[in-house]
């Protein structure tokens, strides 16, 4: 496998699942634009240790993908895009009736509308080339629903749509387009949840850990980055060609139950 001379821009990725996958993709040679909304040191320190690691091109390029035209010029300022990782994403959990017009609109900003204004942008650069991959980090709860968490149930099978009408959109130009939907990944995102299920469980770490948050994951273990990110390289191989408008489940058998 050898992505060298491939350009992959992934959203979000100073952190988590996005950095995962950042991390395979420059392993297997991949140059590199990584994501966030902020403009730190640190930021575009993690792209010079990425790149020095790897032996591959690395910038940090700030944008806000809550904005649709950040999304679009976060595309526009990295020039080309081979490898686009649609992976920015918040979380926000209460009852329909109580749950905030603001988060609610936030998140399906952040989680799905970034990678329409994203993908529009990209998709004329790789049909110039004739070859490209979007890959859209859904989640089990793209397949799935569980309560409390409209706007991201709704947010993450709206980002399984849009994969399989990118797909379409795209069939037999050498693009392809699909959604890997993890269960639970142990990132910060999901780390955030912890202090509020322990409490709302009166549980120590450990047990609401296994007993409440991978209830629904049979192998009671969380997927790891490195998982993710090997999954995305897949789907940038050769032996992934015709795999398009589908979803990949990293979830240790959720969705099977
Ligand atoms: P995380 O909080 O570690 O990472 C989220 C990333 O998105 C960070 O880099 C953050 O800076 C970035 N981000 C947030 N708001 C942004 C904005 N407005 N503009 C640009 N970047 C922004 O979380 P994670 O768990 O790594 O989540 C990454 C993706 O994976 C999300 O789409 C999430 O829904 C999905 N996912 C996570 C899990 C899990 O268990 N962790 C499971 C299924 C799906």
């Amino acid at each position: 496998m050898d992505l060298k001379g491939k350009i992959a821009v992934i959203t979000g990725s100073n952190s988590g699942i996005g950095l995962g996958v950042a991390e395979e993709l420059a392993r297997v040679g991949a140059d590199l634009v990584i994501n966030s909304f902020t403009d730190r040191e640190e930021d575009h320190a993690l792209a010079r240790e990425l790149a020095d690691r790897h032996g591959v091109v690395v910038r940090y390029i700030a944008a806000d993908m809550s904005k649709p035209e950040a999304c679009r010029g976060l595309i526009e300022k990295a020039g080309a895009c081979d490898i686009l990782v649609n992976n920015a994403g918040i979380q926000y959990v209460a009852g329909i009736e109580e749950f905030p017009t603001d988060k609610w609109n936030a998140i399906l900003a952040i989680n799905l509308s970034s990678a329409f204004h994203t993908t529009a942008i990209a998709l004329p650069m790789m049909r110039a080339k004739g070859w490209g991959r979007v890959i859209n980090i859904a989640s089990a709860h793209g397949l799935t629903a569980s309560p409390y968490k409209s706007a991201y149930v709704a947010a993450k099978h709206g980002i399984v749509g849009l994969s399989k009408v990118t797909a379409l959109e795209c069939a037999g130009q050498g693009i392809t387009c699909n959604a890997i939907c993890p269960g639970y990944v142990l990132t910060p995102l999901v780390e955030a949840q912890i202090p509020d299920q322990m409490k709302k469980h009166d549980m120590d770490r450990e047990t609401v850990i296994r007993e409440v948050m991978l209830e629904r994951q049979p192998s009671r273990q969380f997927a790891t980055v490195e998982q993710i990110g090997g999954t995305a390289v897949y789907l940038c191989s050769d032996a992934a060609a015709q795999v398009t408008g589908t979803t990949i489940s990293v979830d240790g058998g959720w969705t099977a139950l």
